[in-house]
């Protein structure tokens, strides 16, 4: 496994890369949900392609500067993982080999990143789609996995890939779970016990509200269950049409219940289809 840092090097090495290449950004931390990504990557390159995974704490698409130096970072760790799934390169570079000092476009996504996560962290969406534009420019990707639990990213990363006509394929996996429904996340860990055992109510709530007919009683429902632990917070709590993401008050089209829930500092997201 070849592990690059400098996006001048990168070029180099993809060269010699064969095959279908597929990339699985991340920013690191790497738990069993990445790892069913870089799973997916692998079979999506099949025996003669190649899977890349870029680990990269990309600090523009954070708003509060404090968040992307307490990001955890075991990096001998991630890499012993990557090796341990047969990745063929990590790409690993410094945010100030990214980033000129000056630089001065930014790829900005103005419907779908309009609400939900990108109402309460504003420029989280230009961040993203600005770094994930560059690192498929970087590694020249054929396809590129991304987990459903970021369902408003996978959605504006598919918007962009459309808009723009970038030439990768965009492939979703399916939300990794704790066996307790807890959706997997790097933040977990930055839970204290307490709020560990506490947290898989948010996939409860949006289960049981699930099950209900009216959409302003999913809501309630959601809402009240989450609230009833004094552990909790509510950033939003929404129902949304699938497609445009858009708030709706009816089922008349596949629809999401959407959450984001603080535990202090820790913000957890989650939703569901109906
Ligand atoms: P992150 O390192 O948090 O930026 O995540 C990197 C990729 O892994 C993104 O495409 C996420 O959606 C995906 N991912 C993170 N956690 C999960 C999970 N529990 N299930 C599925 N995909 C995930």
């Amino acid at each position: 496994m070849k592990v690059v840092e400098s996006p001048a090097t990168l070029r180099q090495e993809i060269s010699t890369l064969p095959g279908k290449r597929v990339l699985v950004p991340t920013m690191g931390a790497l738990h069993e949900g990445h790892l069913q990504l870089i799973r997916l990557a692998r079979q999506t390159a099949g025996p003669h392609g190649s899977v890349i995974v870029s680990i990269f704490v990309n600090p523009i698409q954070f708003d509060r500067p404090s968040d992307v130096a307490a990001y955890p970072r075991p990096m001998d760790s991630d890499l012993a993982a990557c090796e341990n799934e047969g990745v063929d390169l990590v790409f690993a570079p410094q945010a100030s080999s990214m980033y000129h000092p000056d630089r001065s476009i930014t790829v900005s996504e103005s419907l779908l990143s309009s609400g939900l996560c990108g109402a309460t962290r504003p420029g989280h969406f230009d961040g993203v789609c600005t770094v994930v534009l560059k690192l498929f420019l970087l590694t020249g990707c054929h396809a590129a996995v991304f987990g459903e639990k970021d369902f408003q990213q996978l959605a504006v990363i598919r918007r962009m890939v459309r808009d723009l006509d970038v030439p990768v394929e965009i492939i979703p996996h399916p939300t990794v779970r704790e066996p307790d429904g807890l959706a997997m996340s790097s933040r977990n860990s930055r839970l204290s016990p307490e709020q560990r055992a506490d947290a898989p109510r948010i996939q409860q709530a949006l289960k049981n509200a699930a099950s209900l007919k009216n959409p302003a009683d999913i809501l309630a429902s959601a809402r009240n269950h989450i609230q009833t632990s004094p552990l909790t917070r509510i950033d939003y709590i929404e129902l949304i049409d699938a497609e445009t993401l858009q708030p709706t008050t009816t089922l008349s089209r596949p629809t999401i219940l959407a959450t984001a829930v603080f535990y202090n500092d820790v913000r957890l997201i989650d939703h569901i289809t109906l």
